[in-house]
C-alpha cells in the first residue's frame, strides 16, 4: 500500500461519517427536488459505499484500540513479574505516602506479608523495628534519597538484619513526586563472608610471625630445660630451694607445651576425611570430657542424636578435636556446674547436599556482645590463662572440611554453638586454603 492510500485509509470514522451523511443528506435533496433518476442513482451508491467505508474505520479503530490495549497490559504484567522476580526487596509508595508496591523479595526479608502492607501509610508503618526504612521513604517522597545506604531493621519474627538500600523519588509531569521506591538485599551473608576474609587475613600474618618467634624460643628453651633438669637431679636441694626448683620444672614444662601446641596450631595439614558415625565421635568426646578431673556429677551431660546421619565423611582426629574445644569451653562457661547439651541431627545445605548440624548448647551466662565479633580470632581469650586458641582451631577445621561453625544469636541465657559439616567430603579443590592442624592437647 502506498502512503498516500494508507493516508486515504487511516482517515478518523468522524470524517468518514460526516462524509456519508452529507451524501445522504444530498441524496434526500436531490429526490425531493425531483432530480433525474440517473443522478439519484449515482448519489445512492456513493452514499452506500461511504456508509461501507465508515463501518469498516469504525471496526477498524476498535481493532486498533483492542490491540494497544492490550499491549499494555502485557507490558503492566512484565513490569509485575520482573518486580516480583528480583530477588531484592522493593517497596513503593503513591504519592499520597500509602504502600502500593511490596514485592516477594521485600517478604522474604522483612518477614511482612504483601496484604498486611499494601495501603498503609508511610507514617503509621506497623513494624517498629522497621521505622528507619519507613523514615527513608518518607525522604524519598520528599526528594532526599538515598544511594548504596545502609541500615538495620527487625523482622517480624524479631531477628535484626543488615539491609543495604537504595532509594529514589518518582517524578511526575512537571517535575511533580509521584511516589518514591526503596530497594534493598539482606547484607547478613555478605557481612559474614567480608568478616570470615578478614579474619582469615590477620589470621595468616598473625600465624607466620608467631610461628617463626615460637621456632626461636624453642631452642634456648630446650637448653634451659635440659640443664635445670641435670641440676635438679644433681643437686641436694632441699625446703624452699627445692620448691623454686620444681617450679621452674613445671612452667617450663608449660611453656614447652604451649610453644608446641601453637606450632601444631600453624602447621599445615589437610584433613583425611573417612567414613565414620557421628553420634560415635560425639558420644566418645563427652566421656573424654567426663573423665576430667574438674568434672563431677553437677554437670549434666546429654546428648541427642535424632535424625543425625550415620555415617559422614570427615578426618576423626580433627572433628574430635573440634568437638573437645567446644565442650571444654562450655564447661567452663558453666563453671563445670551446669547442664551441656549437644543434639546432632541431618539437614540440607543450600545446594542441597547432606549436612550434619550437631549444636552445643550452655547455660552459662553466654558470651557477651563484645566479644561476638572476636570468638574465631586466635588468642581472643577473656580467661586468664586461656590461650585463646580453642575456637580458632576448630573454625579452621570446620573450614577445611567445607563447613561453618558459628554462635547463634538466642535470646535467654547460655551459648550455642551451630557446627554444620557436609556430610560427604569436599574435593580438595573446593576447599578453602589455609590448612593448620591442632593436636590434641590444644584444647
Ligand atoms: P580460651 O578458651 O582459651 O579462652 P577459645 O578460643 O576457646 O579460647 O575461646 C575464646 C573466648 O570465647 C573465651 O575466652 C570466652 O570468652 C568465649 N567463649 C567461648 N565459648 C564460650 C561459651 N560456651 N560461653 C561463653 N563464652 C565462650
Ligand atoms: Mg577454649
Amino acid at each position: 500500500m502506498s502512503s498516500r492510500d494508507a493516508e486515504w485509509v487511516g482517515i478518523d470514522p468522524a470524517w468518514r461519517a460526516g462524509a456519508t451523511l452529507t451524501l445522504v443528506f444530498l441524496l434526500a435533496l436531490a429526490s425531493l427536488l425531483g432530480a433525474p433518476p440517473g443522478l439519484l442513482l449515482g448519489l445512492g451508491v456513493a452514499a452506500g459505499a461511504a456508509g461501507g467505508w465508515t463501518l469498516a474505520g469504525i471496526r477498524g479503530e476498535r481493532r486498533r484500540r483492542e490491540i494497544s490495549e492490550r499491549r499494555l497490559q502485557e507490558s503492566a504484567r512484565t513490569a509485575e513479574d520482573i518486580i516480583a522476580a528480583i530477588p531484592s526487596g522493593l517497596v513503593g509508595l503513591d504519592d499520597t505516602g500509602a504502600v502500593c508496591r511490596w514485592n516477594e523479595g521485600a517478604t522474604r526479608i522483612l518477614g511482612m506479608g504483601r496484604g498486611g502492607m499494601i495501603g498503609q501509610h508511610v507514617d503509621r508503618w506497623p513494624i517498629d523495628g522497621q521505622r528507619g526504612l519507613a523514615a527513608l521513604l518518607r525522604d524519598a517522597l520528599d526528594g532526599r534519597t538515598v544511594t548504596r545506604g545502609s541500615l538495620d531493621v527487625t523482622r517480624t519474627d524479631g531477628r535484626t538484619l543488615p539491609l543495604g538500600i537504595s532509594t529514589s523519588c518518582l517524578a511526575g509531569s512537571g517535575g511533580r513526586g509521584t511516589g518514591a521506591v526503596a530497594v534493598f538485599q539482606d547484607l547478613t551473608e555478605a557481612r559474614k563472608l567480608r568478616s570470615r576474609m578478614r579474619q582469615q587475613e590477620r589470621l595468616a600474618a598473625v600465624g607466620a610471625l608467631a610461628a617463626s618467634i615460637a621456632h626461636e624460643i624453642r631452642n634456648p628453651l630446650a637448653s634451659i630445660a635440659g640443664s635445670v633438669e641435670l641440676l635438679a637431679a644433681d643437686l641436694p636441694l632441699t625446703g624452699e630451694h627445692r620448691i623454686l626448683m620444681d617450679l621452674i620444672l613445671k612452667e617450663s614444662d608449660r611453656l614447652n607445651l604451649l610453644i608446641t601446641d601453637f606450632l601444631d596450631f600453624t602447621r599445615e595439614r589437610r584433613p583425611q576425611p573417612k567414613p565414620l558415625d557421628p553420634t560415635l565421635l560425639l558420644k566418645e568426646a563427652l566421656r573424654l570430657i567426663r573423665q576430667r578431673p574438674e568434672a563431677d556429677e553437677q554437670l549434666k551431660l546429654t546428648l541427642s542424636n535424632d535424625g543425625a546421619p550415620a555415617v559422614i565423611e570427615a578426618d576423626p582426629g580433627m572433628l574430635r578435636q573440634v568437638c573437645l574445644n567446644l565442650l571444654l569451653n562450655a564447661c567452663e562457661a558453666v563453671d563445670w556446674e551446669g547442664r551441656l547439651t549437644v543434639s546432632a541431627r541431618g539437614a540440607q545445605g543450600i545446594s542441597g547436599e547432606e549436612e550434619l548440624v550437631v549444636q552445643f548448647r550452655d547455660d552459662g551466662p553466654g558470651v557477651p556482645p563484645e566479644a561476638r565479633g572476636r570468638l574465631f580470632e586466635p588468642f581472643f581469650t577473656t580467661k586468664t590463662g586461656g590461650t585463646g586458641l580453642g575456637l580458632a582451631i576448630a573454625h579452621r577445621i570446620v573450614e577445611m572440611h567445607g563447613g561453618q561453625l558459628e554462635l547463634l544469636e538466642e535470646a535467654g541465657p547460655g551459648s550455642v554453638f551451630e557446627l554444620r559439616l557436609p556430610a560427604r567430603a569436599r574435593s580438595e579443590e573446593d576447599l578453602p586454603e589455609g590448612v593448620v592442624q591442632a593436636t590434641e592437647n590444644t584444647v
